[in-house]
C-alpha cells in the first residue's frame, strides 16, 4: 500500500528503511485530459544494507542527457543489498516526463528541474517532484550526485563539478567526494546563476554535493557510459559502502583526473551574432589567449566575412557548442584551467 504524505503530494510504497533492494515507483499525480485520475509513474530504487552512508544519485534532471540515466538503470539491475554497506537511493530518470519525452525541460509544464527546487507542495508537477526531493529524500542523504550531461546544446569534457562553498569542512569533505569519482576533469566552478538547483538545496543543508557533466550533444558513447560506471563505483568504494579498487576510466586514450576552474569571464564565449558556428578545436585541446575559437557564418548572406570567436584567455577547450545553428547569446565555447588550490 502506498504511503500517503501529509506533506506532500507524491506518494510511494517504498520504506526508505527497510533492508534490502527495492525498484517501485513515486506516484506523481498527474491529471489531465485523457486520464483524469492519471498519475506520473517515476521510477526510484532503494538498495540498503544496516548502517552507513546515504547517497543519492539521480539522472534526467534534464531530459536529453543520457549517461547517468543509463548508467543508473544498469546500476538498480546490477547492485545487490548484500553489496553494500548503507543506502544507495537511485532516480535514473528525476524529470521524467522530460526524459521519456528526451528533452531538456518538462513537456507537461515547460519547467526546468534544476530550477524548481525547493519546489512547490501545490505547484505544477516539476516543483511537486522537486518538492518531494526536497522534503522527503534530502533529509535523509550524506551526499548526492546529480548526473548531466551536456544535452542537445554542448559537449562537455567528462566531469564533475562542485561549487565554491564558504564551510571549510564542508568543502573539503565535497572536494574529496569530486575527486573519489575519478571523471577525467573535476571542476571547481561559481556558477552565476544559482537559485533553484538541486545543487542549492543539498548544500544549503549542508551536505556534500557533486554534479556531473559527463558528454553531450544528446548521444550516449561507450566511453562516457563507462566513465560514468566507474564514477558511481569509486563513489560507494569512497563512502565505505563497498569494496573494491578505485578505478581510472579512459578518455580518449588517457587515464587521468584533473582538477581544473573557470578562473574568469573570459573562460566563456558566446555567440555575438545569430548564424552558423564552425568550431576550429576539439575538446581537451590547449588554448591560447586570444585564439581563434571558431567563426558564425551568415546563410543569407554569402559574401559577407565570417565573425570570429577569439578565446577570451587562456586554457584547455572544456566545453563546446554542438549544433552548428546558433542565436546571439549561445554559449559557443568554455575554457577551464588546471587549479592550483584543490
Ligand atoms: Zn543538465
Amino acid at each position: 500500500m502506498a504511503k500517503k504524505s501529509e506533506s506532500s503530494r507524491v506518494s510511494t510504497d517504498i520504506r526508505y528503511d527497510k533492508d534490502g533492494k527495492q525498484v517501485s515507483y513515486l506516484r506523481v499525480p498527474n491529471s489531465r485530459d485523457n486520464s483524469g485520475w492519471g498519475t506520473l509513474l517515476m521510477p526510484i530504487a532503494v538498495i540498503k544494507n544496516g548502517k552507513g552512508p546515504t547517497v543519492l544519485f539521480t539522472g534526467g534532471n534534464h531530459g536529453d542527457e543520457y549517461e547517468g540515466p543509463v548508467a543508473l538503470l544498469k546500476l538498480i539491475r546490477a547492485l545487490e543489498a548484500k553489496a553494500i554497506k548503507g543506502r544507495v537511493i537511485v532516480i535514473p530518470g528525476l524529470n521524467f516526463p522530460a526524459l521519456m519525452a528526451g528533452t531538456r525541460l518538462s513537456p507537461i509544464d515547460g519547467r526546468n528541474m534544476n530550477r524548481a527546487f525547493p519546489g512547490e507542495r501545490a505547484g505544477t508537477i516539476t516543483q511537486v517532484i522537486a518538492h518531494y526531493v526536497q522534503t522527503q529524500i534530502l533529509p535523509m542523504v550524506d551526499a548526492a550526485y546529480d548526473l548531466h550531461s551536456g544535452g542537445y546544446s554542448m559537449f562537455m569534457t567528462p566531469s564533475v563539478m562542485i561549487h565554491y562553498l564558504p564551510n571549510k569542512k564542508q568543502m573539503a569533505a565535497t572536494v574529496e567526494a569530486m575527486k573519489a569519482f575519478r571523471a577525467p576533469v573535476g571542476l571547481v566552478i561559481e556558477e552565476l546563476d544559482t537559485e533553484g538547483m538541486l545543487d542549492t538545496a543539498v548544500e544549503n543543508m549542508g551536505k556534500v554535493f557533486v554534479g556531473a557533466e559527463l558528454g553531450g550533444g544528446a548521444v550516449l558513447t561507450p566511453e562516457t557510459i563507462a566513465i560514468t560506471e566507474a564514477g558511481i563505483r569509486n563513489v560507494l568504494i569512497h563512502f565505505g559502502m563497498a569494496k573494491g579498487k578505485p578505478e581510472t576510466a579512459p578518455w580518449r586514450g588517457r587515464r587521468e583526473s584533473l582538477v581544473m576552474e573557470t578562473p574568469d569571464i573570459g573562460c566563456f564565449s558566446m555567440a555575438m551574432d545569430d548564424g552558423l558556428y564552425e568550431p576550429f578545436l576539439e575538446l581537451r585541446d590547449t588554448v591560447a589567449e586570444g585564439q581563434k575559437l571558431g567563426q558564425i557564418h551568415y546563410p543569407q548572406a554569402p559574401e559577407r566575412t565570417p565573425l570570429v570567436v577569439r578565446a577570451g584567455t587562456s586554457g584547455v577547450l572544456y566545453c563546446r557548442r554542438a549544433p552548428g545553428r546558433i542565436e546571439k547569446g549561445d554559449t559557443l565555447a568554455v575554457l577551464a584551467k588546471p587549479s592550483k588550490t584543490w
